[in-house]
């Protein structure tokens, strides 16, 4: 069997809103807003030959800010608003543990993606990994795949291995420490956008027009 292809998207601020006027955390089913345009992106990566997976770190569970309920609640909500829309996720990995835990799953480690990979056959390396931070792009480089940012807020991601931390405005900077583990392949400015870039990317891969 021929393996399948993949886009891995990140949750808030990449498929629904986060740090908008209206949302600022996720923790109900209603918080859930899709961003202008995921749908259409979702149902052309499928029609791609895409399988399409949300992969998420939910923090705030092993945090107790949120139950596993909530968090089912949050994602069958999502999957209304995208069925709504003629779009379907082929599935949603969440990690759920303690930012500090230590963790194989919780991005920037690559477990989600891994795991995913090995229970449906993907070809990792013909995949693409989409966020809008470094944890996200750090944990599709270090499973393979091809990664693209969706630059819709400022990276909040600290206490890197190195020590260094990102300031607001500073996340598109060339930096000179571990620069190839979270820099990701392409910038893009909304899901959309990126789902058009992986489109046209296959097609040139295949030799048309
Ligand atoms: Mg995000
Ligand atoms: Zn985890």
């Amino acid at each position: 069997m021929k393996s399948a292809k993949a886009v891995f998207l990140d949750r808030d601020g990449v498929v629904n809103e986060m740090n908008t006027g209206r949302v600022r955390q996720v923790n109900g089913p209603d918080d859930v807003h899709l961003l202008p345009g995921t749908a259409e992106a979702i149902r052309g990566l499928a029609e791609a030959g895409y399988r399409v997976y949300v992969v998420t770190n939910q923090g705030g569970v092993g945090l107790g800010y949120m139950s596993l309920a909530d968090l089912e609640a949050v994602h069958k909500r999502l999957e209304e608003l995208l069925a709504k829309k003629g779009a379907r996720l082929d599935g949603i990995a969440f990690c759920p543990h303690k930012p500090d835990y230590g963790c194989a799953c919780r991005k920037p480690q690559p477990g989600m993606l891994l795991e995913l990979a090995k229970r449906h056959r993907l070809s990792l390396s013909e995949s693409y990994m989409i966020g809008d931070r470094e944890s996200d792009i750090a944990a599709g480089r270090a499973a393979g795949t091809r990664t693209i940012r969706v630059n819709g807020a400022a990276d909040r991601s600290k206490g890197r291995a190195d020590g260094s931390r990102e300031g607001a405005g500073s996340a598109r900077r060339p930096r000179r420490h571990g620069r190839a583990s979270f820099t990701a392949d392409w910038n893009v400015s909304s899901l959309l956008e990126a789902a058009v870039l992986i489109v046209h990317r296959l097609a040139e891969e295949r030799g048309l027009p």
